[in-house]
This record gives structure tokens, C-alpha cells and sequence, in this order.
């Protein structure tokens, strides 16, 4: 049975302003405003001495200062990537020009993926590699790395087991759906990796892009579930004679913003490659 999804767009802050959001997590969002960052990049500080900073954003001076301000006084101990994606990475080393801490993220598997939609992964090199599992602690916080490969090839969600929470980047968003771009996304494992989360029955997700998620698992349900009907819209386009990805764009998102329609056109084509690994379409469908 179809599970509507339910968007919250509503978000309450200022931009440099930190946000409180629970125990020992303070949320500054970063004035990068875009059809696909929804308000900003949220970047997430965890513990109140001894900090890890999850996302530290673009490359922006004024989010740069909040950031140190809000660290004055404290000791950051790791600047953590959930991803390469240019809105998530840059301004990492320029907070490493004030402090100690190492990056630990992944590196890009494909460097020139996105740039049709304004997304630049190049350049993204962390001083540690992640490795699924790894953990990440300082004396008063501890995180471990969840690998979740979809969105980008590069993903990491962060478990914080003392809250029951996740970190969880743009693998699951507040806001929206997530874009699943090939071929740094993968909508093969993007829906191997929601189920994962799924079962790890968290109380609590913290998305880069808009609100919490509180309570997670009917969204995520609702999420792959929204999948699984648009992958049968694309069955149902190509049974009834529609050909390639442009007409089946078309049939299914007839009133789309212009500024979505490259990512909206790799999202349909992330579909077909999941149906072609599924064995239900046949291998014709590249262009
Ligand atoms: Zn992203």
C-alpha cells in the first residue's frame, strides 16, 4: 500500500545563528540557499568542550566566523565529511587552518559527476580515510561511521549511540527526496543503504537539509516506498511505448522547475539502471 511522504519545510533559525537542537548537538546553517540545499548546509557540532564538527559547508566567510565563534573556547578534535559534494567539504580546510583537527571523510570515486548541477566534487581529500564502522571519539563524544553509498559513492552517515541518533547527511533529507545522481549516485545501493538505516531503528535523524526527523522509520519507509512507485511509473512509461529518458521526464514530472530538470533527468536514469541491475528493463536505456 502506498505510504504518503510528508515534506516538512518549515525551519526555524538565522543564518549563523547556533541552534541548540539537543545535549551536546548545535546546529549553524550556512547561507548557501539553493533548489537543492533547501535553506543551506547545515553543519552539526557535537559536544559542548571537546567538539567534532560534522560538515563544516562551503566555502563561506561569513559561515566560517560563526563557526569559529561558536568553537571559541572549546577544543575542535575532528572535522567529519558525510560527502564530496561541494556544498558539504570546502570550508574544512579553512577551519583547519585554526585548529588541530584532521579530516576524515571518503574520496570521491567519480570527481567530475556532478557538475551539470552546479556540484563540484573535485578537490575533496580527506587526511583520513573512513572505513564502514570506524569510530571516532575525543573524551566526550563518540561516533561511528555507517557507509551508505547511493547519493554519492563517497557517503558516510555518523551514529551517536548515547542519543540514539544519526548523523545522516544528504543520505535522507527533512525536506525533499534525495537526488540520486549517476554515477556518483547509485539508486541500487541508495535503497540497500535507506533499508540499512531502517534497521537500525534510530529515535532521531539529523539531515544536512532542513529539520530533524524524529521517530524515522515510517519516512524512511515512506521514502522507499516512493521509490518503488516511481520505479513502476517507469515500467509503466516504457510498456506504453515511451522512449528514452526525455519523454519519460516528461510523462512524470510535467510541471518541473527548470533549474531540476538535469537532476531530475539522472534521477529517472539512476531508476533504470536500478531496474536494469534488477533484471526488469533491458540494457537500452543509456543515452
Ligand atoms: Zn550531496
Amino acid at each position: 500500500m502506498a505510504t504518503k511522504l510528508n515534506f516538512n519545510h518549515s525551519l526555524d533559525f538565522e543564518y549563523g545563528k547556533p541552534d541548540q537542537l539537543a545535549p551536546q548537538i548545535t546546529r549553524i546553517i550556512a547561507n548557501n540557499p539553493s533548489p537543492i540545499t533547501f535553506k543551506g548546509t547545515g553543519t552539526y557540532v557535537i559536544g559542548n568542550k571537546e567538539i567534532i564538527i560534522i560538515d563544516a559547508g562551503p566555502k563561506d566567510k561569513n559561515h566560517l566566523e560563526a563557526l569559529l565563534k561558536f568553537a571559541k573556547g572549546k577544543v575542535i578534535t575532528h572535522i567529519l565529511v558525510t560527502h564530496s559534494h561541494a556544498d558539504h567539504y570546502p570550508l574544512s580546510y579553512e577551519l583547519q587552518k585554526y585548529c588541530d583537527a584532521k579530516i576524515y571523510g571518503h574520496k570521491p570515486d567519480f570527481s567530475d559527476a556532478l557538475d551539470d548541477i552546479g556540484e563540484d566534487m573535485h578537490g575533496f581529500i580527506a587526511d583520513i580515510e573512513l572505513n564502514d564502522g570506524d569510530i571516532i571519539e575525543n573524551n566526550e563524544i563518540k561516533l561511528k561511521a555507517i557507509y551508505t553509498p547511493g547519493h554519492s559513492a563517497s557517503h558516510f552517515c555518523f551514529e551517536f549511540a548515547a542519543q540514539n541518533a544519526l548523523f545522516c547527511g544528504d543520505h535522507i533529507m527533512g525536506w525533499s527526496s534525495t537526488v540520486v545522481l549517476p554515477p556518483d549516485g547509485n539508486m541500487t545501493l541508495y535503497m540497500k543503504n535507506l533499508q540499512k538505516i531502517a534497521d537500525l531503528k534510530f529515535d532521531i535523524l539529523y539531515p544536512t537539509h532542513g529539520a530533524p526527523i524524529v521517530q524515522p522509520n515510517d519516512y524512511i519507509n515512506a521514502l522507499i516506498n516512493h521509490r518503488l512507485e516511481r520505479d513502476e511509473q517507469i515500467i509503466r512509461c516504457i510498456e506504453n511505448g515511451l522512449v528514452g529518458l526525455d519523454e519519460i521526464l516528461l510523462a512524470i514530472y510535467p510541471e518541473l522547475n527548470p533549474a531540476l530538470h538535469s537532476a531530475a533527468r539522472k534521477n529517472i536514469q539512476a531508476h533504470l539502471l536500478r531496474l536494469i541491475d534488477l533484471g526488469l528493463v533491458k540494457n537500452i536505456w543509456f543515452d
